[in-house]
């Protein structure tokens, strides 16, 4: 199996105060990718999570502009961003930059390096490639009340990638 094809990544770890150490997927299956919207930049996601009181994190961030990568959160480790607890500890949340009511930010570059990751997730932990699976932050039950990654994001076109990327890496 090839490595993943990032064509960008980076680690800028969040702030110790903003998820959870674990021992996944020993200590927690992971089942669950869920994907968001960040309403935000990609630096200000990113720098967000590594405030100490943000209370907040996700594990990957990926950029809008060229696909660029950031993790924030070890895959080990339980990220917060689902608003939902049980949620939270058996998912890897993965942000993207932009907003969910203006979609010139949902770049095909951003759609083609997010799949690859989800892709990669879903080989690495025998997640089913299914929209049962990879989900919105919108579909995560109460108590979140979260609805990205809104009506602009385009599930077919980003569950055809991963199937995809699923298959050949
Ligand atoms: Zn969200």
């Amino acid at each position: 199996m090839a490595t993943i094809d990032y064509s960008n990544f980076i680690y800028l770890p969040a702030s110790s105060n903003n998820y959870t150490v674990a021992n996944r997927p020993y200590s927690n299956l992971i089942d669950k990718i869920i994907i968001h919207v960040a309403q935000g930049s990609w630096s200000s996601a990113v720098n967000w999570f590594q405030n100490s009181y943000a209370g907040v994190s996700a594990h990957y961030t990926v950029r809008s502009s060229d696909g660029f990568v950031g993790q924030s959160v070890r895959e080990k480790d339980i990220a917060w961003h689902a608003g939902n607890w049980p949620y939270n500890q058996n998912s890897i949340g993965i942000e993207h930059e932009g907003f969910v009511d203006d979609p010139k930010w949902f770049t095909e570059a951003m759609y083609d390096s997010s799949a690859r990751l989800t892709a990669y997730l879903c080989n690495k932990y025998l997640i089913p490639i299914d929209r049962d699976h990879i989900i919105g932050h919108v579909e995560v039950p109460y108590p979140n009340d979260h609805y990205d990654p809104g009506y602009n994001w385009n599930w077919y076109k980003y569950m055809d990638y991963v199937l995809y990327y699923a298959t050949i890496v």
